[in-house]
């Protein structure tokens, strides 16, 4: 297993990322989660279980996890939440929504697990709809729904501090994760919305600094417009891909194909690793399906 720890911003945020070893993954996929005067944002994956229970044993008194939100219920996020609950008598919050999937627990594909882990193990979570203060009151988190990525995620933002911790809401540039098949159902629209809703919210933000999972931090409020010029872009690219090569006769399987050589040259290695769940296939079925206007 690989662990690593993080300070951002003088040590007022730990990071703390956990990524399996298993040889069957090309390179370690990191999930990361953020401890935050007492509050942890995100609970990592069930496989990071006993690194997890470590790392919280390791912490002093003024460090120690007094609260977790949990951001949505993908396991690489909320794989920790029964531990924390269970062993530490953490208390776990979360949005509505993730609070009725978390009770229920969860099984996924063996590609996942082969990088997250087991299963999702179920977990009692409190809703939480107004802003997180944390232990010793310095900050204060608004919750911030970014769905796209997951209909349940809810990102929180530090107003004062400039930071957002997003999860999987934001992507670095020409990443994209893109699941159809599993219970990973992202729609390209809606992910491009909370782009638009996040670059609102953090308007006078000039210092923002999101604090992504497993993809670093990405600093400026510019990567949210970057990211959805990125979008607009494939959205252009694979309409006209699309009707030009439907006027040429392809359909089916076979203008896919040819939508995929064109956009980006071939299918990727995650999505041949995932039996095309996260595949940009995928993405390019969610493109064509988002008619503007
Ligand atoms: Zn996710």
């Amino acid at each position: 297993m690989v662990v690593r720890k993080t300070f951002h911003c003088n040590n007022q945020i730990l990071e703390w990322e956990w990524a399996s070893d298993n040889d069957l993954i090309p390179y370690p996929f990191f999930t990361s989660c953020y401890l935050i005067d007492g509050l942890l944002i995100d609970s990592s994956a069930p496989g990071g279980e006993n690194d997890l229970r470590d790392f919280v044993k390791s912490l002093n008194h003024d460090q120690m996890v007094d609260q977790c939100f949990i951001t949505h219920t993908h396991e690489d996020h909320a794989g920790g939440a029964h531990m924390l609950n269970n062993e530490f008598g953490i208390p776990i919050f979360a949005g509505r929504k993730a609070v009725d999937l978390l009770k229920k627990g969860k099984k996924y594909p063996e590609y996942r697990q082969v990088a997250w882990g087991p299963e999702l193990l179920p977990v009692q979570a409190t809703i939480v709809d107004k802003p997180i203060t944390t232990k010793s009151k310095k900050y204060r988190l608004e919750l911030f729904p970014m769905i796209g990525h997951a209909p349940e995620l809810v990102a929180l933002i530090e107003k004062k501090q400039q930071w957002a911790f997003v999860a999987d809401a934001v992507q670095p540039k020409y990443k994209m994760i893109f699941g159809k098949n599993s219970d990973i159902q992202e729609d390209i629209s809606l992910i491009y919305q909370s782009l638009s809703d996040l670059y609102d919210f953090t308007e006078y933000m000039e210092e923002l600094l999101i604090f992504s999972a497993g993809n670093g931090v990405l600093h400026g409020r510019e990567i949210i417009l970057k990211k959805m010029e990125e979008i607009d872009n494939l959205w252009v690219k694979a309409h006209e891909f699309n009707d030009k090569f439907h006027q040429e006769g392809y359909s089916g399987k076979k203008l896919m194909k040819k939508i995929i050589k064109n956009l980006f040259s071939r299918e990727s290695i995650i999505g041949k690793l995932t039996q095309n769940d996260l595949s940009r296939e995928n993405l390019i079925i969610s493109l064509l399906k988002w008619k503007k206007k």
